[in-house]
């Protein structure tokens, strides 16, 4: 068998701290992630399974005022729920009739509440691993990671690790908060939803890990579901990935010398001087990404 684990030599508490700041500033604001009530979120987890979160927003509104808790859900037929799901073009009515079983083994088993453990999640009808750990982390901030497209498509350009199963159980087991893990999830999900799209806006989305990622340093952003290189929004991005390569193999190096490496008709009194390597680089110092120091010579650095 082959040692799928990542070698992640990343800072992990720094990491932790970026990414969930990232989070704080730049979700998207949806109902349900004011709502800490397990039924609530479960009903989400099952909804948005295979539909897009902006398209579930109406039917998880109508859905908790008609049904608040389980025990509501079980007492009407199920045909009732299938007819919802079909007027909100939810797809996939088998889901709404398990919603539907689901409500009445918590209501025979757990006399209305929704367990909180895992394999107890796992039992209830229609709710696989991946719905039971978002369910209890969300809910509970108990459970473990949850590795859906979104966060695969991040850890695949943030390191250099194959698209394979146990390379992300490795790099979640390596990265992930433990003692956080709702955070964790809602942030790393996100990321890969806003920030680290199939088409990444690594800049304009300013993502926290720039500084940590692979794909950003070397330009190559495909993923897994992304097979063919997606287009540069203009090379600005790329020229700020080989800042951070060069600054990644080198502690600390002049103005100059970081130009002439970037662009091979760097010339300080040139089009391409001084003044242009300073504007890309105070861009990059707002972002965190590189620190400046003042000279003679001025010395850039790696961020923080
Ligand atoms: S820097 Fe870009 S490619 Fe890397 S994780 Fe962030 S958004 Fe994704």
């Amino acid at each position: 068998m082959t040692d799928t684990t990542p070698d992640i030599e990343l800072p992990v508490e720094e990491f932790h701290e970026a990414l969930f700041e990232w989070f704080d500033e730049h979700h998207r604001s949806f109902p349900w992630r004011e709502s800490d009530d397990p039924w609530e979120i479960l009903v989400l987890e099952v909804m948005s399974q295979q539909t897009q979160l902006e398209r579930v927003t109406e039917a998880w509104e109508a859905f908790i005022d008609r049904w608040p808790d389980p025990t509501s859900l079980a007492r009407d037929p199920p045909g009732d729920v299938i007819s919802f799901w079909s007027e909100h073009r939810l797809g996939y009515n088998r889901r709404a009739s398990f919603l539907h079983e689901a409500a009445t083994q918590l209501v025979e088993t757990y006399d209305g509440a929704v367990p909180a453990d895992v394999d107890a999640l796992q039992r209830l009808k229609g709710i696989g691993p991946y719905t039971a750990n978002a369910v209890a982390s969300f809910a509970f901030d108990r459970g473990g990671p949850v590795i859906d497209t979104n966060v695969k498509r991040v850890l695949y350009r943030l390191l250099d690790i194959p698209d394979e199963d146990a390379a992300y159980e490795g790099a979640t087991d390596a990265l992930a908060h433990t003692s956080r893990i709702g955070r964790w999830n809602a942030s790393i999900m996100e990321l890969g939803g806003v920030a680290c799209s199939k088409q990444p806006a690594c800049d304009e989305a300013a993502c926290p890990l720039r500084r940590w990622c692979r794909a950003y340093r070397t330009g190559d952003f495909t993923a897994p579901d992304v097979p063919t290189q997606p287009p540069y929004k203009g090379s600005r991005r790329e020229l700020r990935g080989k800042v951070l390569r060069v600054l990644n193999g080198d502690d600390s190096v002049t103005l100059d010398d970081l130009g002439h490496r970037l662009r091979v008709d760097y010339d300080p009194d040139g089009r391409y001087d001084r003044s242009w390597l300073r504007t890309l680089l105070e861009e990059m110092a707002d972002d965190g990404l590189v620190t400046i120091t003042d000279g003679p010579p001025v010395r850039v650095d790696l961020g923080r």
